[in-house]
């Protein structure tokens, strides 16, 4: 096992294109550490970088203490599992296993006591002597990871392993990686797009967004302490609410975000949280609040914590409902484009907001609604350059 580090790494295309800019990220040795933001961030290349497939432009990588900028790919003790499976078609499950390990001369028995234990841990046991089209797009999977964890890496690479998969064999194949992560303890850096795969595997998770390191914390702390708009908006499904409000001092002292005709106080908790605020009175802010911070207002509900809004949308999801409404207050800018409902991209002009509510609750379309935000858990950022005021 190792701890892998990028130090101010930098990639840069023949044609020009960035695909990592400065990046300085390090994976304790054992852990589980996600790489993760939207297509084209540069995920890939950085585990590429790892693996030696591709030569950093600048910078270091270090396995283990050692750097290995110029350390071929087949002397980096790294193994990497990608998300089409490569196996061999004409061999068995066994036999795909063991290939490897025989062409390096491993000893007989040590090949089938690797391998009897990766099939054991992957649930493996019963297709060894099958072949890979008779085996499930998860059972492939399996197979493939296999294959990297009988070489006993030091490193483990996984680019976005579960991306043929369907849902319920994402949800197994999760609970596979986790239990072999607790086992094995191998150093893993593991590429995905997808943030539920991210927190739900990650030791910690490194937010990358156009080859810039973004922020990189355990899951929760991603979730409840965002390091900016992007990290706050890329996570978390629905995402959170986000709404342009401008911060006032009432003459009792309460701080208020006014929301076109909303006016909401603010939660003795986030304005402790964000410090910086107080030098925002009367300016523009950010107010993002998660969707299960807004619930259904009781009727003693004070009106300074709520916002009585018509429905726009209903979404039943058996569990849990979203509603979804509208003020009246331009979008807030993400990565320079307004955010907004997937089914009006082009022509909203308001912001809409999601209440994540129970599964049985009634609530009609059109329907006016109060609903509390529960700011203790709010975050305001800067909306010219996405910082917390903290
Ligand atoms: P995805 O999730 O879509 O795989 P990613 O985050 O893994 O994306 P990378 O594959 O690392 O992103 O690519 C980062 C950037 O570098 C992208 O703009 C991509 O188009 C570009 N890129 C990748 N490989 C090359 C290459 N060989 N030549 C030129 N540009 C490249």
């Amino acid at each position: 096992m190792a701890a892998v580090a990028f130090d101010r790494v930098r990639k840069v295309f023949g044609d020009g294109t960035v695909a990592l800019r400065e990046l300085t990220l390090e994976v304790r040795d054992g852990e589980l550490l996600v790489l993760l933001g939207p297509s084209g961030c540069g995920k890939s290349t950085a585990l590429r970088v790892v693996a030696g497939l591709d030569e950093p432009t600048g910078g270091t990588v270090s396995i283990g203490g050692r750097r290995v900028n110029d350390v071929p790919a087949a002397e980096r003790d790294v193994a990497m599992v990608f998300q089409n499976y490569a196996l061999y078609p004409h061999l068995t499950v066994r036999q795909n296993l063991s290939f490897a390990l025989e062409a390096a001369k491993v000893d007989r028995a040590e090949v089938r006591r690797r391998v009897d234990l990766a099939a054991l841990l992957l649930g493996l046991g019963a297709e060894l002597d099958r072949k890979p089209d008779a085996l499930s797009g998860g059972q492939r999977q399996r197979v493939a990871m296999g294959r990297a964890l009988v070489r006993e890496p030091s490193v483990l690479l996984m680019d976005e392993p579960l991306l043929n998969l369907d849902a319920g064999q994402r949800v197994e194949m999760r609970t596979t990686i986790t239990l072999l992560q607790q086992r094995l303890a191998t150093t893993t850096i593991y590429v995905t797009h997808d943030q539920v795969e991210a927190m739900s595997l990650g030791d910690r998770v490194a937010v990358l967004h156009r080859g810039v390191l973004q922020q990189v914390a355990e899951p929760a702390v991603l979730y409840d302490r965002p390091a900016n708009l992007f990290v706050a908006s890329f996570l978390g499904s629905p995402g959170m609410n986000l709404v342009a409000a401008t911060l006032e001092r009432t003459a009792d002292g309460r701080v208020l975000a006014r929301i076109d005709r909303h006016a909401v106080t603010l939660d003795a908790a986030c304005l402790a949280g964000h410090p910086l605020a107080a030098g925002y009175l009367g300016r523009r802010v950010v107010i993002g609040f998660r969707p299960e911070d807004l619930t259904l207002a009781s009727a003693a509900a004070p009106d300074d914590r709520c916002l009585e809004v018509a429905v726009e949308g209903v979404e039943s999801l058996g569990s849990e409902t979203h509603v979804h409404v509208d003020v009246d207050v331009p979008p807030v800018w993400v990565d320079g484009a307004p955010r907004a409902p997937a089914d009006e991209p082009a022509t909203f002009a308001g912001t809409r907001l999601t209440a994540r509510l129970p599964g049985r609750v009634r609530v009609r379309l059109a329907e006016t609604i109060r609903l509390t935000v529960r700011t203790e858990h709010a975050h305001l950022f800067d909306p010219d350059d996405g910082t917390p005021l903290r």
